[in-house]
């Protein structure tokens, strides 16, 4: 058993009410470890530590916090190989996912804004014959809370810390309950990377205690949370009447339209790894399929034929493709939505089930089948609620007007992708689809400068680049006389 604590003040603490919770393994059902269940009695610990580091980071140049962050990259570069082992097992994704993404973004995110910082810059206003000059100063907010989901485990944890650091922050941090190893392994190496005490802490445990503390606590000015809409909707009611800087990236329920004159292989191969990827467990995900009429048998046909042949396997094998879901209820959530689709007329094309375990290992694990349904109208609950599994349902459409219609007839508003070989019919298209971010002919395709979030109930707000040195930054107006 692994057993994790909090950092806290540059001390790895046990929580102060001494409660734990187990940690499992979703590919084979057990539990491995036990983690701190820290309550508000930890957060407040938290604060005093980051509030007495906070005059000494905000004022620590920006060459030394970035070299830091660059010293932490180092960490993850020199033991990748445990953490990409750590990322597969709490989370349940292929090992080659871990290796080819998660743990090589982490390290990404540490160095980009290590980078980002030093060429952050603001503005200054001189109009011509001026009698005074404008400028921003953009300054540190103070104890800033960074809450992140499980689907990306660390990937997703140093989007959020990286920049909060950056800019001078001291950070609390909560990662998910359900994948806290790699958070922790990070955690281990602040020292290391010349953090001060105090300048970044983390807490484990659950989100409705440690995680609404966090939320609560008057003296942390700034929440960046990415996880569902509800928990969203219910953080800026929290901190409605405190008026905390809110930045919130939740989910999706995105359309890729693939129009006849796409280029037919490339959009069914893509459309498969857009739709099923990390189980089908990235908020980008491709969930709603609109496929226009001339080509739907062909291109059902084919998405079916490529679904079929990724079998959920022991996420530890170097060839596994597809591996377990995060946990027993997000499995039963995944299941009762095919069921409800079955009840509300669907056709299950292929999957459907629970897949059968690939080892004994992984006997107790948790495996769904890539599941793909047709038949469902638009408004149905499959086609308008975020399942956040292997789950995909096409839709044919008939005119570029009722692409777009059925794209923008969902609550949600995060990515899309467009497959066309007709320029101008992709930025129209592109520029009335309601969302975020929209891929023409590709998918997933990041850069790191990039404004990332979305619209509608997918979220306020955007990370990425210099927006989220932005966020993390409180911008004053100076304004002096020229003489
Ligand atoms: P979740 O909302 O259940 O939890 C996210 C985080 O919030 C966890 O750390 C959790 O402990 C914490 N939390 C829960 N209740 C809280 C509360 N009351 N106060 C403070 N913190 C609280 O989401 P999840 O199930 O971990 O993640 C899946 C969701 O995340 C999906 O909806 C997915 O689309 C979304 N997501 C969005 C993005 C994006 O960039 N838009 C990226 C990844 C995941």
């Amino acid at each position: 058993m692994i057993q994790i604590s909090n950092l806290i003040g540059g001390q790895f603490e046990d929580p102060i009410d001494g409660m734990w919770m187990p940690n499992v393994e979703p590919a084979t059902g057990t539990a491995y470890g036990r983690i701190p269940r820290s309550n508000a009695k930890d957060v407040e610990r938290a604060v005093q530590c980051a509030e007495s580091a906070w005059p000494i980071w905000s004022s620590t140049p920006v060459e030394e916090r970035s070299a830091c962050l660059r010293r932490w990259a180092q960490c993850i570069a020199e033991n990748a190989e445990e953490l990409i082992h750590l990322e597969s097992r709490d989370n349940g994704k292929p090992i080659s996912l871990a290796q080819s993404v998660d743990i090589p973004r982490a390290q990404k995110n540490l160095e980009f804004f290590a980078g980002a910082i030093e060429h952050f810059a603001s503005e200054a206003h001189i109009p011509a014959g001026a009698t005074h000059i404008h400028y921003t100063h953009r300054k540190s907010i103070g104890i800033v809370g960074c809450i992140s989901p499980w689907n990306l485990p660390l990937y997703l944890f140093t989007w959020k810390i990286a920049p909060a650091l950056a800019a001078g922050n001291c950070v609390i941090a909560k990662p998910s309950e359900i994948t806290p190893m790699t958070a922790w392994m990070l955690s281990k190496w602040a020292k290391e990377a010349g953090f001060p005490d105090g300048v970044f802490n983390v807490l484990h445990g659950l989100g409705n205690e440690v995680g609404q503390a966090i939320v609560e606590h008057p003296k942390i000015k700034a929440i960046s949370f990415t996880g569902g809409t509800q928990t969203g909707a219910h953080i800026a009611r929290t901190t409605a009447g405190q008026f905390k800087k809110l930045s919130l990236e939740l989910g999706g329920k995105n359309p890729a339209i693939v129009f006849a004159d796409c280029d037919f292989e490339s959009a069914v191969s893509t459309t498969v790894r857009s739709s099923f990827a990390n189980q089908g467990q990235i908020c980008l995900c491709s969930s709603r399929i609109l496929i226009e009429e001339s080509i739907y048998d062909a291109f059902r046909d084919a998405l079916v034929e490529k679904a079929s042949r990724i079998i959920p396997s022991d996420p530890m094998e170097p060839t596994t493709k597809m591996g377990a879901v995060v946990s027993e209820d997000h499995r039963n959530k995944i299941l009762s939505y095919i069921q409800s689709a079955k009840e509300q007329g669907g056709s299950i094309l292929c999957g459907g089930e629970v897949a059968p375990s690939p080892n004994d290992r992984c006997k107790n694990g948790f495996f769904v089948q890539p599941t793909i349904i047709e038949g469902l109208g638009a408004d149905c609950s499959i086609n308008q609620e975020e399942i956040f599994g292997p789950v995909i349902t096409l839709q044919r459409f008939s005119s570029e007007t009722e692409a777009v219609d059925l794209a923008n007839n969902s609550d949600y508003g995060l990515a899309c992708t467009i497959w066309t070989r007709d320029v101008s019919r992709a930025h129209r298209v592109a520029s009335q689809v309601e969302s975020g971010i929209a891929w023409i002919n590709c998918w997933l395709v990041r850069d790191l400068r990039t404004p990332f979030g979305g619209v509608k109930s997918s979220g306020v707000g955007r990370e990425g680049g210099f927006e989220a040195l932005r966020f993390f930054t409180e911008a004053q107006n100076v304004c002096i006389p020229t003489n």
